[in-house]
């Protein structure tokens, strides 16, 4: 049974008109990097919930969420409304399997990330486990406009952090955009433009960690097949490890 727990807005920041993200302090169980979260609002009497991954770590103090406010939706115009001090329900429990437990070993490992599927990637990066594993991680990042690209001052600090290791790559895909390739991730990786950039080949050794937009995992993981990689699944490793996230 879900086991909800009241919680406390502390920030609605915003990035761009429509793309916010909110950190929550609530007395909720610890969670594992990768995992995901449900909120929820009483709204006409009933708990109206979605759900959201971490993009805050185990080790930090509040939950933060990534969140679109999709002006004709039901929940998220009035999480875009929400200020400090506000009370929200969360879930008390994490849940999801989208965690580096359920990756094999490989020398590097690729994050891939449309829209707001930055955070579970950042949730993963602030813990210690992934640096230890992998030689290289490549953190690419797909977004329609250049201020989707959120969170640049965390991704500095990460790559200072890890300046050996950490490969960030931005595709902004309906405006040029400087610093930034200008395809879709499954395209960028036909091409090798992303491979080039990041002096990487793709092969057996590469692990691969998608989530985002439900097209573009199903494209990219198109693409990943054709340099001889597979889906991991429990029962037969592979790969290629997905999060549906949305559909
Ligand atoms: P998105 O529509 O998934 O776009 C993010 C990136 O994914 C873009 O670079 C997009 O490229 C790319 N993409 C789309 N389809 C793809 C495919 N088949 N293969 C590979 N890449 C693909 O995500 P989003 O902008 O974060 O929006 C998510 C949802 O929220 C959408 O349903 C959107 O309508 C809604 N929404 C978004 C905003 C916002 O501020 N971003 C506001 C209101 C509502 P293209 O540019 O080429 O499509």
């Amino acid at each position: 049974m879900e086991e909800w727990q009241e919680g406390e807005i502390i920030e609605n920041i915003k990035w761009t008109s429509n793309l916010a993200s909110l950190k929550i302090k609530a007395n909720i169980m610890p969670h594992q990097a990768g995992q995901f979260t449900r909120i929820g609002l009483m709204i006409n009497d009933e708990l109206v919930t979605r759900s959201y991954s971490y993009a805050s770590s185990p080790q930090d103090e509040l939950l933060e969420i990534i969140y679109i406010n999709i002006p004709n939706g039901v929940l998220s115009p009035k999480l875009h409304q929400m200020k400090k001090g506000d009370k929200i329900q969360v879930m008390k429990q994490a849940i999801g399997y989208f965690t580096l437990d359920e990756v094999p070993d490989g020398e590097n490992l690729w994050m891939l990330a449309t829209g707001t599927a930055l955070g579970v990637f950042l949730s993963l990066l602030k813990t210690p486990l992934p640096w230890k594993r992998f030689e290289k991680i490549v953190l690419v990042h797909g977004v329609r406009y250049q201020n989707e690209l959120i969170y640049q001052d965390l991704i500095e600090e990460l790559k200072k952090q890890y300046p050996n290791q950490l490969i960030y790559i931005r595709s902004v895909t309906r405006e040029k955009a400087v610093n930034s390739f200008n395809y879709r991730i499954p395209r960028g990786i036909e091409l090798k433009e992303f491979q080039n950039y990041a002096d990487i080949e793709i092969n057996g050794s590469s692990q691969f960690m998608l989530c985002g937009n439900p097209e573009m995992i199903k494209e990219t993981s198109a693409a990943l097949s054709s340099f001889g990689l597979k889906k991991n699944r429990r029962t037969s490793p592979g790969n290629i490890t997905v999060e549906r996230y949305w559909t």
